[in-house]
């Protein structure tokens, strides 16, 4: 992993803060939208939050950047406790879905504004919008008006009067999406390399997963305002905390099967049919009834439903194209899962449990 410390690689002052949120809490009424969380962002990283709509982030962002109150709880950056301070004096940047662009503005006084709304001296201004702009790749727009720029550009020039001020702290908003899928991987791959060349601790919003696992060192997972997982994005993905985030991180999601005592989880790819397991290493067969089979090019999807034993659970299976078998919708098949990539929830709590028997 990179080590967030580190100098970047333009020369330019590493700014990079902790950011603390403890016991941090907002309701709105009988609405209790972030709910006690408590969170520690490290120097330098990008953590994303991610989570259904409706769960909280915006709000979490809106109170770290200040401009939302929390109900209880503090906030710390640098480890300095910034709870009731105004977003001005908490040396925070915030890039937002909208961009929030000043229309009538050029590109040169959209980036210049946060310099001059903070008394910055004239030449000092020219050469930080220069900077930034270079950074960015935007030089050639600086007297264009935003109406006149592409989506991406438009993005990049958000990102340029975020970075202008050295912010210590970095809050992104969905700042890609209204990109169309195209320019968001190109703009994913762009926002990543410029975090890690400023080493700026981020907190990065989305409720896209692809974006989440791509962009994030860590991930925390959000549902009714609380952490259910905080973890790197092959821990959340592979080691999921509780069956809620099995089953919002992956598309498609993990199986879940409800058996006694407990309940298990599989991921898609994990269940295949069972010639292609080496004696000893596959669950029991689980028989099949395939009720759909999509052809995704590298993948398969096969949609089926569990027969006896089993309860009759609808299950999906991912081969990839170099598991050729012949499959048919409506026919039965024997697949199953190995051992080791069996998980194990609380059937009634969905939480995580330790190593049980296979079935
Ligand atoms: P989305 O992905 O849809 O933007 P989100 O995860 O960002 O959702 P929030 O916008 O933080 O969610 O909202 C969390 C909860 O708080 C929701 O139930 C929302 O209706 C409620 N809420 C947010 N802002 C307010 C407000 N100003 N007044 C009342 N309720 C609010």
């Amino acid at each position: 992993m990179r080590r967030p410390s580190a100098p970047p690689a333009s020369g330019k002052r590493a700014q990079a803060a902790t950011l603390e949120a403890r016991a941090l809490t907002k309701r709105f009424d009988a609405v209790r939208a972030v709910d006690g969380i408590d969170l520690l962002v490290r120097e330098g990283e990008f953590l994303v939050l991610i989570g259904p709509s409706g769960c909280g982030k915006t709000t979490l962002l809106r109170m770290l950047a200040g401009l939302e109150t929390p109900t209880s709880g503090e906030l710390l950056i640098a480890g300095e406790v910034v709870t009731h301070l105004p977003p001005r004096a908490r040396n925070i940047a915030m890039v937002f879905q909208s961009y929030a662009l000043y229309p009538h503005l050029s590109v040169y006084k959209n980036i210049a504004f946060p310099l001059q709304a903070g008394g910055t001296p004239r030449r000092e201004i020219a050469a930080k919008v220069e900077q930034a702009a270079a950074m960015f790749g935007i030089e050639r727009l600086l007297a264009r008006k935003p109406r006149q720029l592409s989506g991406g550009e438009r993005q990049r020039v958000a990102l340029a009067r975020a970075v202008v001020r050295d912010p210590v702290v970095f809050l992104l908003d969905e700042p890609l999406s209204n990109l169309d899928a195209k320019l968001r991987t190109s703009a994913r791959d762009e926002l990543q390399q410029f975090q890690r060349r400023l080493g700026t601790t981020t907190v990065y919003v989305t409720h896209d997963q692809v974006e989440a696992m791509g962009l994030g060192d860590r991930i925390a997972v959000l549902d009714h305002g609380r952490i259910h997982q905080l973890g790197t994005p092959l821990e959340v993905y592979h080691d999921p905390a509780d069956t809620f985030v099995a089953t919002f991180i992956g598309s498609p999601p993990m199986n879940l099967l409800e058996t006694d005592p407990v309940t298990l989880g599989f991921r898609p790819e994990h269940l295949l049919p069972r010639e292609t397991f080496a004696d000893g290493d596959a669950t029991d067969p689980f028989p099949l009834t395939v009720t759909r089979v999509e052809h995704l090019g590298a993948n398969r999807l096969i949609y089926g439903t569990l027969a006896p034993p089993h309860p009759a659970t609808r299950v999906i299976s991912r081969l990839p194209s170099t598991i050729p078998l012949p499959i048919d919708t409506g026919r039965r098949y024997e697949f199953a899962v190995h051992r080791r990539d069996l998980k194990y929830f609380d059937r009634i709590t969905g939480a995580k449990r330790g190593g049980s028997a296979a079935p």
